[in-house]
């Protein structure tokens, strides 16, 4: 396997910076991170995310923390990162679902398949928009329910209201 020492020492370095009243220097630790290591990723990543990582303005993101307590969740992915057989699929896994989870905005509506969790406001590469729930891939659009679009991103704040 390879050796990605370095890359967990980094991946702890930028999960202890995440604090819930510093969410922006947070995601842009967690921004340096993924560009410092971009190549690795490359094998394990989605072009389209990887890419909109690589140039992610975090002001143009309405940085969320009501759904999660994100000091609690870099600790538990500290320890996951730490584990000795963890592996660079593993490692994108943790930073990227972080920074979906920070940038993605969470609106008050709860998932009406799942009743879970709340529905997330996306765009596809097309900026069209959509309301999709990460816990059971439901989506709607117009409140219309669709099939999950296969490329989402966050929506960008002026989207929104
Ligand atoms: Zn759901």
């Amino acid at each position: 396997m390879r050796d990605v020492t370095i890359m967990k020492q980094l991946c702890v370095e930028a999960l202890s910076e995440l604090k819930d009243e510093q969410l922006a220097e947070g995601l842009e630790g967690l921004k340096r991170f993924v560009n410092l290591f971009k190549n690795d990723f490359k094998s394990c990543a989605d072009a389209y995310f990887l890419e909109f990582v690589g140039q992610l303005d975090v002001n143009l993101y309405k940085l969320d923390s009501s759904g999660n307590n994100f000091r609690e969740l870099s600790k538990t992915y500290i320890k996951r990162v730490n584990q000795t057989n963890v592996d660079t699929e593993t490692i994108w896994e943790i930073v990227s679902s972080l920074i979906w989870e920070l940038c993605a905005f969470c609106t008050d509506e709860i998932c009406p398949q799942c009743k879970s969790d709340n529905l997330k406001e996306v765009q596809n590469l097309d900026s069209e928009i959509y309301e999709v729930c990460d816990t059971c891939f439901y989506a709607e659009s117009n409140g219309i329910a669709v099939l999950m679009p296969m490329e989402l991103l966050p929506v960008l704040k002026r989207h929104r209201f």
